[in-house]
C-alpha cells in the first residue's frame, strides 16, 4: 500500500511483539496520511493493535499562544477521528525523546513509526527516540509528495535542478490514497485537553488571530472555496494582495491538517485554465519541496553560513555600506518604520497571522536594507515570521528568508549598496505590480474593524 521508498528506518533495532505506535508530529490529520497508513498496515499484518501519539513538548521555536491554540484545537477532532477508526489517541507533555520511548516501553510496543520534518529540533527528538528504544523506530515522509530522500541525495540549487527531477517521480508517487481501514476496536487512550492547553509554555504577548478555523474539515473548506474562487486567476493575478488569488492554504499544510498531495490530485482535477493550475503546482510542489530539500541538506538553513559563497561574500564586501535607515526589533516588531507598506504589510501578519506571499519578499529585503549586518536581518526576520506567521517555524519560511537576504537559490544580480549583488526589490516595483494603496486602505480598515471588544485573546 505504502511506496517502500516514502519509509526509512532510523535505527536497527528489532521488531518484537506487541501494538504498533504511530507517533504523528508534523501531520497531523487521519485522512490521506502515509504515516498512519504505513502504521496501520504493520499492525495488520502482525495482528497487533495501533496506538497514535502526540506529545506536545514545552515550547516549540518561539511559538505563541496563536500557534498552539491552531494546533490543540486542530488535534482534538483528531482524537474521535481515530477512535472511530478502533486507533486509541494519547496526548503526552514533555520532552518527545524522553516521552515517547518511555510511553512505547509501557505498551511494551514493537516498533514506532513517525512522521518526516527536516528541521533540526525534530530530528533531536527523533534521534533521542532511535536511541532510547528498545524497538525499531520507521520514518514516513506524508509531507512531501515525492520524498525527500528519495528525489534527491544533495542540497539542489534552485527550483531549476530540483523541478526535472520531481517531475520525473510524480507519476511513481502522485497516486490516489488507500483508506484507512478499521483497526477493529482496541481501547485505550484518551487526552487531558484543559490540561494540554494549560501547559504549554507559549509566548504570552502574542495574541490570538481570528478568522482561522483549524482542522481537517476547515482545510478541506479552504481548498473547496480556492477551487472555486481563487484557482482560475491565480497565474495572472497571485501577485497582487488585493485580488483573492491565494490559496490561503499554508497554515493548514504546515499543521497537516491537509495533504499537499490530496490538495494536487483536486487541482489537477479542477475546472480552471492549465495555466494557473501550472503556476500554482509550481509553488505547492517544487517550491514548497524544495524549502525541506534546503533544510534537510543544509543544517545551516537559518544561518548566514547556509547561504551560497558568492551571496555571503557580496553581503560581507557591502557589510560597512552606509543604511540610510536603521531600526532595532521592536521599531520593526511595532511596525514604526517610515515606509507605510512595509509597516502595514507588518501590521498585516501581526493580526491576521498571515502576509501575503509577495509581500513576504518585499519585508524581509527591507529588513536586510534597515538593520546593522545581514546576520541581525536573518535573525530578526526569522523571530518575527516565526513568532506572528500561523505558517511560521516552517522550512518554507526558513527557505523563504534565506531567499530574500541571502540569495538562496536565486541569482547574482545588478551590485548596489547594502544588498551588493543580493536581488534587490523596491516600493516602486510594488506599485507596478498592485494598487499599494488600496492595500493599504483595505488593512488599515480591517484593522479598524478588529478594534472590536474581542479583538484579542
Ligand atoms: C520572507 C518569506 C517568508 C516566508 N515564510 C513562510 C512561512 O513561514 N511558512 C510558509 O509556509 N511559507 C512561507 N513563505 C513562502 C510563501 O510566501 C507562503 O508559503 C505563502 O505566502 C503561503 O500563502 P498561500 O498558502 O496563500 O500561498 P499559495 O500561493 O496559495 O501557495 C500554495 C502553497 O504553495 C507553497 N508555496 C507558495 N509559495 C511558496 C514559496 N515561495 N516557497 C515555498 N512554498 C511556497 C505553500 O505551501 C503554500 O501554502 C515565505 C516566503 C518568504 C519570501
Amino acid at each position: 500500500m505504502v511506496d517502500p521508498a516514502r519509509v526509512r528506518r532510523l535505527n536497527s533495532k528489532a521488531e518484537l511483539d506487541g501494538p504498533v505506535v504511530c507517533w504523528i508530529s508534523r501531520d497531523q490529520r487521519v485522512r490521506d496520511n502515509w504515516c498512519l497508513l504505513f502504521a496501520s498496515e504493520l499492525a495488520a499484518s502482525r495482528r497487533v493493535p495501533l496506538h497514535a501519539v502526540f506529545c506536545l513538548a514545552p515550547g516549540f521555536l518561539g511559538a505563541a499562544r496563536r500557534h498552539y491554540s491552531f494546533m490543540l484545537r486542530g488535534l482534538e477532532p483528531l482524537e474521535s477521528s481515530l477512535s472511530e477508526r478502533g486507533i486509541p489517541f494519547h496526548l503526552l507533555t514533555g520532552d518527545p525523546a524522553r516521552e515517547i520511548p518511555s510511553f512505547a516501553g509501557e505498551l511494551n510496543a514493537c516498533a514506532v513509526v513517525c512522521d518526516f520534518d527536516p528541521l533540526r529540533l525534530k530530528r533531536r527528538w527523533k534521534s533521542g527516540v532511535a536511541r532510547a528504544l528498545e524497538v525499531a523506530l520507521f520514518e514516513v515522509d506524508t509531507h512531501n509528495i515525492v520524498p525527500c530522500w528519495a528525489v534527491s541525495d544533495k542540497q539542489e540549487y534552485g527550483a531549476y535542478t530540483l523541478r526535472p527531477k520531481i517531475h520525473r517521480e510524480l507519476p511513481r508517487f502522485l497516486t490516489e490514497f488507500p483508506t484507512l481501514e478499521p483497526a477493529g476496536s482496541w481501547g485505550g487512550g484518551g487526552a487531558d485537553w484543559k490540561a494540554a492547553r494549560e501547559s504549554v509554555g507559549a509566548e504570552g504577548s502574542v495574541a490570538e488571530v481570528r478568522g482561522w478555523k483549524p482542522g481537517e474539515a476547515e482545510a478541506m473548506k479552504t481548498l473547496e472555496r480556492f477551487l472555486e474562487e481563487g484557482l482560475s486567476e491565480y497565474a495572472g493575478r497571485s501577485n497582487d494582495p488585493n485580488s483573492g488569488a491565494r490559496s490561503d492554504l499554508s497554515p493548514y499544510l504546515h499543521f497537516g491538517h491537509i495533504s499537499a498531495q490530496r490538495v494536487t490530485l483536486e487541482v489537477s482535477g479542477a475546472d480552471a485554465p492549465s495555466t494557473a493550475k501550472e503556476a500554482f503546482l509550481e509553488e505547492l510542489i517544487v517550491r514548497r519541496e524544495l524549502s525541506d530539500n534546503f533544510c534537510f541538506y543544509n543544517r545551516h538553513y537559518d544561518s548566514s553560513k547556509g547561504f551560497p559563497g558568492w551571496a555571503q561574500k557580496t553581503l560581507d564586501e557591502h557589510r560597512d555600506d552606509p543604511r540610510e535607515y536603521i531600526y532595532d526589533f521592536r521599531k520593526l516588531e511595532r511596525a514604526e518604520t517610515h515606509d507605510e507598506l512595509w509597516n502595514v504589510a507588518q501590521q498585516e501578519m501581526v493580526s491576521r497571522g498571515k502576509m501575503h506571499s509577495y509581500l513576504r519578499m518585499y519585508w524581509a529585503k527591507k529588513i536586510l536594507e534597515w538593520t546593522r549586518s545581514p546576520e541581525l536581518a536573518l535573525k530578526t526576520a526569522i523571530r518575527l515570521n516565526d513568532r506572528y506567521e500561523l505558517d511560521g517555524r516552517d522550512p518554507n519560511g526558513y527557505t523563504g528568508v534565506a531567499w530574500s537576504i541571502g540569495g538562496v537559490h536565486d541569482r547574482a544580480w545588478k551590485e548596489r549598496s547594502v544588498f551588493g549583488k543580493i536581488r534587490y526589490m523596491s516600493q516602486a516595483g510594488c506599485r507596478r505590480k498592485f494598487d499599494v494603496d488600496a492595500y493599504i486602505q483595505r488593512v488599515d480598515a480591517d484593522a479598524e474593524l478588529e478594534k472590536g471588544p474581542a479583538s484579542s485573546a
